[in-house]
């Protein structure tokens, strides 16, 4: 572990300070030369505003140049940025700064009276404004610091970001990431998929999650390579900036958006060299259409906001669909049983556990539940079940949460929906468990179909009766014109469980 700090490892690699670093789709440009020296101005401001190191920044804002100064504004000062989704309510926010206790809160100038009247802001020292514009009271204040700013110096150990985890059950954890963590997955990615300074990547993913925030900035500042800033996923305007990108980091949905955007082309994909997924299964169908449309394989890897990057198909070599991949360098990956914590042999399904420099150090202030989710020698407990096939690929088929247990059995959703995604006339399917009487847990389909076909339940059933077990025979499907997701392209089979809830409880009767 080296103590330099992480804002220092982002840009030991600047190829010259006139050299362009973002791009936004209205044309304005910032080179290597403005972030750092915005970032000196940020990181004057947040001192001002009484930031010290350790202490928390909490930043709720649109996606804009802002917001990246920021981000770098604060892990200049040693302080630790906090991001936050711009979906939460007031009362989730009251949560989080409860929680977390920043020292300065960042906010869209409409919501500054609310956050700043919570009770749990009373402890807060400033609540500064950032617009969808990149303009408000931190901005004012930015604009009459100097540039000049020691970066102070920091740990390996010591925190960068504090990510709150989007936990579906229970209290939202904030995973601790280091200046280590982070600095060092960048390295890995910089170096695994090949990025230089040639590269200009498009960046359309969210600012406040660890994919657009972590691997698509750092990995592009430390290549010393530029990014087309965009403040969310627009298939018209990636498909007119991309004849001038090199690279594409994207979740599934921008993928199937772009396949059904017709200007979406060959000749338009020609320039790019690397397409990338991650954040939610990617349907092997759409990996399929996307080399037959563009001749490009899309490179699917495996994260989580407490891991990083983990595992990744090859740069070159096979890209496996309905795989992510090969473990990363310097992380150890093991699949153990889900009841016995035990390894487990090739090809059988069981939890993952990871093990290496860009795993988290653990929840925010909830010492047991770090605890429990660590082995004592160190391997993280990731929660997502898996397996590893012969050839060392490895595959997700869902979280443990997910699984279903239907008559004692396990089913994971993963085998069935694959059998469903494979009948004629099926877009994409969620195989979910509902409360069932006789069984514990119903198998429940939830089936998308093509535009036009006229698939129903009945057929749906029977095709499946020969492909798969009967424990592992979904009940009953229905059909729904899209599946509820997230921003990051997760199904959302919470949602699908409340709504499918009663659906095998006996009718009451009088
Ligand atoms: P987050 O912490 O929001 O990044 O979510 C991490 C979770 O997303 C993981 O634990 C997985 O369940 C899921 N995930 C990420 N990448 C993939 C992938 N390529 N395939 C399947 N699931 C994925």
């Amino acid at each position: 572990m080296t103590d330099e700090t992480l804002y220092n490892r982002l840009f030991r690699n600047v190829p010259d300070a006139d050299k362009l670093f973002l791009e936004t789709a209205e044309g304005r440009s910032l080179t290597y030369a403005d972030v750092q020296a915005g970032a000196g101005r940020m990181a004057n401001a947040l001192v001002e505003l009484g930031i010290k190191p350790g202490d928390r920044v909490a930043v709720q804002v649109e996606k804009t140049p802002e917001a990246l100064l920021l981000y770098l504004g604060t892990i200049r000062a040693g302080a630790v940025y906090l991001p936050l989704n711009t979906g939460y309510t007031l009362t989730e926010l009251a949560y989080f700064l409860e929680d977390a206790k920043p020292t300065v809160v960042v906010c869209d100038p409409q919501a500054r009276t609310e956050i700043a009247s919570l009770p749990e802001a009373q402890s807060v020292a400033s609540v500064e404004t950032l617009d969808a514009a990149g303009k408000g009271s931190l901005a004012e204040r930015m604009a009459r610091q100097g540039d000049a700013f020691e970066t102070v110096q920091r740990a390996g150990d010591d925190l960068a970001a504090i990510l709150y985890t989007s936990g579906t059950t229970g209290r939202s954890k904030g995973a601790m990431l280091t200046q280590e963590n982070l600095a060092f997955n960048a390295g890995i990615l910089v170096d695994y998929w090949r990025f230089t300074a040639d590269d200009v990547l498009i960046h359309a993913l969210p600012f406040f999650h660890t994919h657009g925030l972590f691997v698509a900035t750092n990995t592009l500042l430390m290549a010393g390579g530029s990014v087309f800033f965009l403040p969310r996923f627009d298939a018209e305007t990636v498909v007119r900036l991309m004849p001038r990108a090199t690279a594409l980091m994207g979740v599934p949905t921008f993928y199937t958006r772009l396949l059904a955007h017709e200007a979406f082309t060959k000749e338009v994909a020609q320039g790019m060299r690397l397409f990338i997924s991650g954040s939610a299964p990617l349907l092997a169908e759409t990996h399929r259409e996307f080399s037959e449309r563009t001749g490009h394989a899309i490179l699917e890897r495996y994260g989580m906001t407490e891991i990083n990057m983990t595992t990744s198909n090859p740069y070159e070599g096979e890209r496996r669909p309905g795989t992510v991949g090969f473990p990363l360098p310097g992380t150890e990956l093991r699949v153990v049983d889900l009841e016995t914590g035990t390894p487990i042999a090739t090809d059988e399904v069981g939890v993952i556990e990871v093990r290496g420099p860009h795993v988290f150090k653990g929840y925010w202030q909830m010492p047991e539940k770090t605890a429990s989710e660590f082995r004592s020698d160190g391997f993280f407990i990731t929660g997502d079940l898996g397996k590893i096939d012969t050839d060392g690929y490895v595959h997700i088929v869902g979280r443990d949460k997910d699984l279903i247990i239907s008559g004692g059995f396990n089913v994971y959703p993963k085998e069935v929906e694959s059998e469903i995604d494979a009948l004629e006339g099926v877009v994409e399917s969620a195989v979910i468990g509902v409360p069932h009487p006789d069984f514990g847990e119903g198998v429940t389909a939830v089936v998308v179909r093509k535009a036009g076909s006229n698939l129903d339940e009945a057929e749906v059933l029977d095709a499946l009766k020969d492909r798969l077990a009967r424990y592992k025979q979904p009940k009953r499907a229905f059909f729904v014109d899209e599946l509820p997701r997230n921003t990051m392209g997760k199904v959302q089979k919470n949602t699908l469980r409340e709504t499918y809830g009663t659906l095998y409880q006996p009718a009451h009767s009088g």
